[in-house]
Order: structure tokens, then sequence, then C-alpha cells
């Protein structure tokens, strides 16, 4: 699986890179980025023949791991048969990407717009709600992550532009449940649920109900830390969102396509929104692909009436190919019930009991294989190991403990004070321990911070 080491080969891409990329959210001066030779499962490797077990899936987002055999061949194959085509025409791998995702989306969420990545399907779910309602006030978390643009239809001089010109204004943030930094003084989760939602909806009334068009929430809040909503919060701002005639918007770019165990995380609540965003695992990063997943009432609203808006590669065939076949390979495979099973009887247990012998670990949380530990320098306070948003030596304990880590062989996700656990949905049970025996490893080097 490790190809030979070719440091020369290495040292060329590095030096163009470092000449010519321009790399995302990133002080250019500072980074050093690995130079991968290659990634096979839940593996990569460098050009020094470094191998390392990817416990980020990427961006979060390989769910069925590196070089899907059966993926791959399909992009091959839809290569040759047409690469590309507009997004006007009924095309074989789009409508039946489109079926398959409907098939599996809660409830009525039966029609599929395609982006290209998750943050144009949050944009245009935000241009739909506001387009369905009439008003233009979106309510979003504070610890949220939805994506890097800047709804760049703004910016568009021609009449296009016309329908959404209010885009920029009218976003208004409140505070979700977290019962560990509880914003509620809130002690149990049933506490934390009736704080947030009263907190919630005194927002809206303070905003006014009839101007605010959409909730925009991932339903397991995942970049800002993976924190599972308690019971009974989604379907209270379920509730909320009808008594007002607010759009509920999931977002499940993160959460979607078994990281949860489930096929989307609202599955595990029972919910059903009335817009729900996806990208990432619908074909496991291969080919960009997004979109957002419609209601009958809201699709209904552009039965008649044009819904202004649009992508040229929208429903791409190469990307819609490689989601056909990694929605069927997780089918057959058993890809969602596997990281159900293996979270349940393997990861949960191990990062507990990691919990309780590291003085660095403050909080555990987390599903399927989408978990968290909240890296505290003391437990009692849960004061975080670093300090919000810390960089260069205030984040010392995290760089040390991502070191380490790599030293193991383990590549980690590290974000703030955080590292999160989210290996592939397909990650064998052996690989996982393997990564759980270098994480207690590197978290003995963050336990030197407490
Ligand atoms: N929403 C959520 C919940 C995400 O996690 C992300 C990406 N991390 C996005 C939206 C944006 O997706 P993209 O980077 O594909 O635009």
């Amino acid at each position: 699986m490790t190809p030979q080491p070719h440091p020369e080969v290495g040292a060329a891409v590095k030096a163009a890179d470092r000449a010519h990329v321009f790399h995302s959210w990133s002080a250019q001066e500072l980074i050093d980025p690995l130079a991968v030779a290659g990634a096979e499962g839940s593996y990569f490797w460098d050009y020094d023949g470094n191998r390392y077990l990817d416990f980020t899936s990427g961006l979060v987002y390989t769910n069925i791991g590196y070089q899907h055999p059966k993926v791959v061949a399909a992009i091959q194959e839809q290569a040759a048969k047409m690469t590309t085509f507009a997004p006007a025409f009924a095309i074989e791998a789009r409508s039946e990407a489109a079926r398959l995702i409907a098939e599996r989306t809660p409830g009525d969420l039966d029609k599929i717009f395609f982006t290209n990545a998750g943050a144009d399907a949050v944009e245009h779910a935000v241009r739909m709600a506001r387009l369905h309602t009439g008003r233009a006030k979106v309510l979003s978390a504070y610890r949220s992550y939805h994506g890097g643009t800047q709804q760049a239809v703004n910016l568009t001089g021609d009449p296009r532009r016309w329908a959404s010109d209010s885009a920029s204004a009218g976003v208004v943030h409140f505070w979700a449940p977290f019962l560990y930094r509880s914003r509620f003084y809130a002690e149990t989760e049933e506490q934390e649920t009736a704080r947030a939602l009263e907190h919630l909806e005194t927002t809206i009334a303070f905003e006014g109900p009839a101007t605010v068009a959409a909730i925009v929430l991932e339903t397991i809040p995942g970049t800002a830390g993976i924190m599972v909503p308690p019971p009974g919060y989604l379907a209270g701002v379920r509730e909320i969102c009808d008594k007002y005639g607010i759009v509920f918007v999931l977002d499940e770019v993160m959460a979607g396509f078994g990281r949860t165990g489930e096929w989307f995380a609202a599955d595990l609540f029972d919910v059903t929104p009335d817009l729900m965003t996806f990208a990432k695992g619908v074909n496991s990063g291969y080919v960009p692909l997004g979109g957002v997943a419609i209601s009958q009432r809201i699709a209904d609203t552009f039965g008649k009436r044009p819904y202004p808006g649009g992508l040229t590669y929208s429903g791409h065939p190469l990307a819609c190919a490689a989601a056909v076949a990694t929605i069927e390979v997780m089918a057959e495979e058993g890809v969602v019930d596997h990281a159900k099973h293996l979270g349940t009887a393997v990861l949960e247990p191990a990062l507990r009991e990691l919990a309780e012998r590291h003085p660095s670990v403050g909080e555990v949380r987390g599903v399927g294989m989408f978990w968290a530990l909240e890296l505290v320098k003391n437990k009692e306070t849960r004061e975080p190991l670093v300090p919000y948003n810390a960089t260069g030596e205030a984040n010392a304990p995290m760089a040390a403990f991502a070191a380490a880590a790599k030293k193991q062989g383990l590549w980690p996700f590290v974000n703030m004070n955080r590292t999160h656990v989210v290996p592939p949905c397909n990650v064998g049970e052996a690989e996982l321990k393997e990564g759980l025996a270098a994480l207690d490893s590197a978290l003995g080097v963050a336990d030197e911070y407490t």
C-alpha cells in the first residue's frame, strides 16, 4: 500500500506549492504543508515513506476512505461515457444520484438542487427560504460553521442579483445548546434544552417573527465541536419554526451520509427540516458535489415561478456518478450500520476510558464516527488547554499533541482546544484500535500541560 519513498519528487512538489499555491485559512509564510504522495482506504503517505492513519477523513468527508475501487471505476466509466453536460438537461448520472439521495433524506425532502460544495448549498438554502417566506433575516448559531463563500451573488451586476440584494444583511446569531459550556447556567440536559429554546424564541420575538425567513442549524455542529444537541432541542426548534412560519434549514454537510451511524443525523432526532444541505460524504469528496434537499412545500414555491439561481456545474455528471457509486457502496457494504456499531461497541467506550485516565481530557462527546475530545488545563474548572483561537506560542500544547500523534503514525484533527476523532465510516476495527493507541500516547503529551 505504501510506495517507495521519492524525497526528491516530494521536494519539487513542495517547492512549487510554496511558490504558487495560496492556501485557505492560513498565514502563507507560517505554514509548512505536508507533500502527500498517495492515499488508500484509511491511510495516506508522504514522499519520505511515512504513512498516516487518517483520523480526519480529509476535512471530514472521505466517509468510505480514499480510492474506493468501485467509485474510482464509476468515475472512469462516466468520463468515458459523458464527462460533462450542462445542468438544464436530464442526465442519467444526475437523475439517478437525485433519486438515491431523495430516497434516503427524511420526510418529504424529495427534490434535490445540486451545488458544487457545502457553502453554496447553504447560500441556496438561504435564498430559497427568503423567497419562500418573503422575509430577510436568518438566524444561526454562534457555534457553527456553514462555509467560506460570501453570498457571491451580491457582487453580481445583472438582474440575477435582484432577488438576493438583501442577502448579506440580516444574519442574527443565537446560542444553541452545549451543556459542557452552558450559556444558560444549566446543569441538566432538560434545563439546557428548555432554556436554549426559550432563548431562541425570545430572540425571534425581539427580532420580529414576521422578519425571520429561516433558522439555519447544523444538526450536530461539527467544526465548532461536535456538540450533540440534547433531547428535545431540535424537535423544539421545529415547533418554533412552525409556529412563526419560519423555514427550518438543517445543515448536514458534515453530519450527513453515514457519519453519525445514520444516513442523516436528523434521523437520530426524528426531525424533518424544510431544507437540508449536504456535500462531503455524498460522494466521499471524490469529485466536488453538494446540494439542497427540498421539501415539496418549498419546491412548490418555484412551480410556476422560476427559481432565480443556478451554477454552471450543478449536478456535474462526474460528481453525480461518484455519488451514485458511493451510495451503492455504502448500501452494499453496510457502511452506515458499521459506523453505528463500531462507534457504540469500540470507539465510544475507548474514548471514555481515555478520558478517565488522561487529566487533559475534559469531555468526550459524539456519536457514530463523529467524536470530539475537549482538552482542558483543569477538569474541575474546565479551562481550555489553549485559549480560544490560539496561535503561535499560545497554541503550543495542541501543536505538541498533534506532533506526538503524527510521530505515532496518526493524523489527528485539531481545532482550538479539541481533537476530533472522525475516521472514515468504513474504518476497520484493527485500524481504529491502532489509531486509539496512538491517540492515547499523544494525550500523554497534552497531559504535561495540565
Ligand atoms: N456546512 C458545514 C456543516 C460544514 O461542515 C462545511 C465544511 N466544513 C460547510 C458547510 C462548507 O462546505 P464546503 O467547504 O464544501 O463549501
